[in-house]
């Protein structure tokens, strides 16, 4: 079998790593753990896929989550969840999958920069590497790689902050809050260690508006109901983390000239609203790895995993447009007022399921 060499551990790249063992070298540019801008609702299916991993997620101390609480204004909606899904911090997560990977017999080397790619082969911070090449950089672009993400929702403005907030803490018990605003949403829940992330997209133009930063965005949005209570909670981080052209919607095209393998949110990217992009990485990443241990080829890869999620990447921006208008916001709240059960059609329409795992190669 060809070594693969999977650049980027974020959880694309740890799983495709996991799932080759020793037949993957994984190249990460972050020497340590460290937080990522997220919401950190691992879904269920996400939990089921890391398990399939043979990964212990419960050791981690997530919070369990299973309701969603909708917050428009003065409105709200609790509707339970098909599934239960974790809290859990991406700088915990993140780095106990690669441990995983490591486990498996995988070469996972961190503190390594992949600069360009060159001829089939990765230019890195430490030489040259050749093998089947596997593109797992999340959001950041690859030189003279850079995905094509016409037709996307690309001007949200992320931020994501930790707090201790035993009030909220108690309030939220075990629920993910969504709150709808003008210009944007927010997600609050709990996360391991009693904390809570908020995690928000906000459009540039309402950014503007509240002064064109975190301060007076955040200022602003007390007046919701559902964020009100942050007033009194402690920020654990000293500025919270941001991130700016996320291209919503994206889908990568199978290419039968292109021998890169383009995985997580190079090749897929669905709106965090439906809280799923951990569970598209985690099932590219496995599905890269069998394949390539099958002698697959990057464009019967690239064909299988846009079959696998490219109904649900177009169904939640679509869900996503609506939410982001004022008509949309109300029809939100009083369709799933009136029939909580949407809520589980919904969420079935936007998930990626993992088929079977494909026989690998002896
Ligand atoms: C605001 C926001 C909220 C979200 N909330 C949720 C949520 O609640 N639930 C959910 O399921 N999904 C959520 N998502 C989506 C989810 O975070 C992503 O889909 C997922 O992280 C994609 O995983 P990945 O492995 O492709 O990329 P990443 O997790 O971003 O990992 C990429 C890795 O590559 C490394 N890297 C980058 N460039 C190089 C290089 N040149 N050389 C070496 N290494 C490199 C990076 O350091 C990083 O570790 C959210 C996304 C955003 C933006």
């Amino acid at each position: 079998m060809n070594r693969a060499v999977i650049i980027g551990g974020g959880l694309a790249g740890a799983a495709a790593a996991a799932r080759l063992g020793s037949g993957a070298l994984l190249l990460e540019r972050e020497a340590g753990a460290h937080d990522k801008i997220c919401g950190e609702f691992l879904s269920g299916e996400a939990g089921a896929m890391l398990a399939g991993l043979g990964f212990d997620l419960a050791r981690l101390g997530g919070a369990p989550i299973d309701r969603m609480r909708l917050h428009s204004g003065q409105r709200t909606v609790d509707v339970r969840l098909p599934f239960v899904a974790t809290g859990i911090s991406r700088r915990v997560l993140d780095a106990a999958l690669l441990e995983h990977a490591e486990g498996q017999g995988a070469d996972v080397r961190r503190g390594v920069t992949v600069r360009h790619l060159a001829d089939g082969r990765a230019v890195t911070s430490d030489g040259e590497l050749g093998g089947s090449l596997l593109l797992a950089t999340g959001k950041h672009e690859m030189r003279g790689m850079k995905r094509d993400t016409a037709g996307t929702i690309s001007g949200l403005i992320g931020f994501k902050m930790f707090f201790r907030a035993p009030a909220i803490a108690a309030r939220i018990g075990s629920a993910v809050e969504v709150t709808l605003f003008e210009g944007g949403y927010a997600g609050l829940q709990p996360v391991e260690g009693g904390r809570v992330n908020l995690c928000l997209l906000v459009e540039a133009g309402r950014l503007q508006a509240e002064g064109g930063g975190w301060q007076g965005l955040f200022a602003a949005l007390l007046a919701e109901p559902g964020l009100a209570r942050l007033a009194e909670a402690e920020a654990l981080l000293a500025k919270p983390l941001t991130i700016s052209g996320v291209p919503y919607g994206f889908l990568a095209r199978p290419d039968a000239g292109d021998d890169l393998w383009r995985l997580g949110d190079q090749a897929a990217v669905i709106p965090s609203f439906c809280g799923d992009g951990m569970a598209m990485a985690l099932h590219g990443g496995a599905l890269a790895g069998s394949m390539v241990a099958a002698g697959a080829n990057a464009a019967q890869f690239q064909a299988q995993l846009r079959r696998d999620t490219a109904r649900q990447v177009r169904l939640a921006t679509r869900l996503q447009r609506f939410a982001m208008h004022p008509a949309g916001r109300f029809a939100l709240l009083a369709g799933l007022g009136a029939v909580p059960a949407a809520m589980a059609l919904l969420a079935r329409w936007t998930r990626v399921v993992a088929p079977a795992p494909l026989p690998v190669a002896g």
